[in-house]
């Protein structure tokens, strides 16, 4: 994403002319810089344009198709939900909710779900909750959370800080005290931060926006060991790992620890907002009647639709086939590595969740993907995303390598042309 376009720039070319009668300019705050192209209908790991065109989405809007675009199990679980009701306050009982969060309870370390609409309010949930512990523990001067460099956790002003992004930070006033941050995997640094002030450590098990970034479960596990030690308490941040994407329902499982706090949401909901906060019945305490509330968060629309996710996702073989599909595809990745060496650097990730770092700026990488109709999605570290729906087969993963394999020699002899000139 090279630069930010200017608010009331003609954007027509992506948008449905037809319907919205032309010129088009965007009233929409110009925070994000939008390849011209818009889509109209999905189905699977596809996407058809509104010119009519058919893309391979190996984003997933951001890994959160989890099961593939207009998967009828969960059309019909909306649609049907659609017609009965909507939406009812959180001060009344609502049985999706209850039987959802029963379920991820179920099939994790967890005893208790707090349900939210976004991944970063489960953040802030997460670091709401972490201070409150302490706090009804008898140690109020314990509130500070160590993050890890090139996290990300949302775009609250708590969770900007606790990603620590200068990028994301700056501008926006005096950040929030108590956080502080430490180099991914460096043990001695994260010792010399815990204090007395120290309330938890908050991690991703692998960095997505970070550039597909795993800390070593090694690291991982001295993270639970040290929380132990000194009374801390583990969040994982799991907005992006959890719910099969990388090959295990939940990325913690790899390191065979268990968290005390984890947030959950873009694969949750399938592309309806929906993220939750997990806890166990001690780390969630403090968070007693009236400490904590959302209006739209766990209504019976979304948590239906997070059940009908979750029909298919717990369903025997769901996330071991996605740990098969993600090795083949990975495999594939690599030896495209070999043969591509002047653009790819590295293959990284693991389950279906995969990252190519590209030698040259990542964007031209995209770029040319998408000029072959595949859609990755761009990340630190100058890092391609791999994030497709979870249901993809060997079918999908041979187009996807054919068109990366395209967009690799584009690549190439567009830096050749450039070095000839
Ligand atoms: C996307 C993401 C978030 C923020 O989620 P939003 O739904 O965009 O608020 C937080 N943490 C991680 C690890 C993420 O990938």
């Amino acid at each position: 994403m090279k630069s930010l376009r200017g608010a009331g720039e003609d954007r027509s070319a992506g948008l449905p002319n037809k319907l919205y009668g032309i010129p088009v300019t965007s009233s929409l705050l110009p925070t994000y810089a939008r390849a011209k192209l818009a889509f109209e209908r999905g189905e699977g790991a596809w996407l058809f344009s509104t010119t009519g065109e058919r893309y391979l989405d190996f984003g997933a809007g951001i890994a959160v198709v989890s099961v593939g675009h207009a998967h009828p199990h969960l059309v019909e679980a909306l649609t049907k939900q659609a017609q009965k009701l909507w939406h009812v306050s959180n001060l009344f009982e609502i049985p999706q909710a209850e039987l959802l969060g029963r379920r991820l309870v179920e099939v994790s370390f967890a005893d208790l779900a707090f349900f939210t609409n976004s991944g970063t309010e489960a953040i802030e949930g997460a670091i709401k909750a972490a201070r409150k512990y302490h706090y009804v523990s008898g140690h109020p001067e314990k509130f500070r959370i160590i993050t890890v460099q090139g996290a990300f956790h949302g775009r609250t002003i708590a969770a900007v800080t606790a990603g620590g992004n200068p990028k994301y930070i700056e501008g926006f006033g005096p950040p929030p005290e108590g956080f502080d941050q430490v180099p991914l995997g460096d043990l001695a640094a994260l010792k010399a931060a815990i204090g007395p002030h120290t309330a938890a450590i908050m991690v991703e098990p692998i960095q997505g926006e970070g550039g597909i970034r795993a800390i070593p479960l090694a690291h991982l596990q001295a993270m639970r060991q040290l929380c132990d030690e000194n009374g801390l308490l583990l969040v994982l941040d799991e907005v992006q790992t959890g719910l099969g994407r990388t090959g295990k329902l939940f990325a913690y499982e790899h390191a065979g620890i268990a968290p005390d706090i984890m947030t959950l949401a873009k694969g949750l909901g399938g592309g309806f907002p929906l993220g939750a906060i997990l806890l166990t019945r001690e780390a969630g305490k403090g968070m007693t009647v009236g400490t904590h509330g959302t209006t739209f968060g766990g209504n019976p629309l979304a948590t239906t639709v997070g059940n009908a996710v979750l029909d298919l996702v717990l369903a025997d073989d769901f996330v071991d086939r996605v740990a098969r599909m993600g090795k083949i595809l990975k495999e594939g990745l690599v030896d495209l590595a070999a043969r591509h060496r002047d653009v790819i650097a590295e293959i990284r990730g693991q389950g279906l969740m995969l990252g190519i770092k590209a030698r040259g700026p990542v964007q031209d990488l995209v770029a040319a993907a998408l000029q072959e109709k595949l859609i990755l999605i761009p990340a630190g570290d100058n890092v391609a995303r791999l994030l497709p729906p979870l249901i993809i087969g060997e079918a999908e993963i041979d187009a996807a390598l054919t068109r990366l394999e395209a967009a690799a020699t584009s690549v190439e002899s567009k830096a050749r042309m450039g070095a000839a000139e």
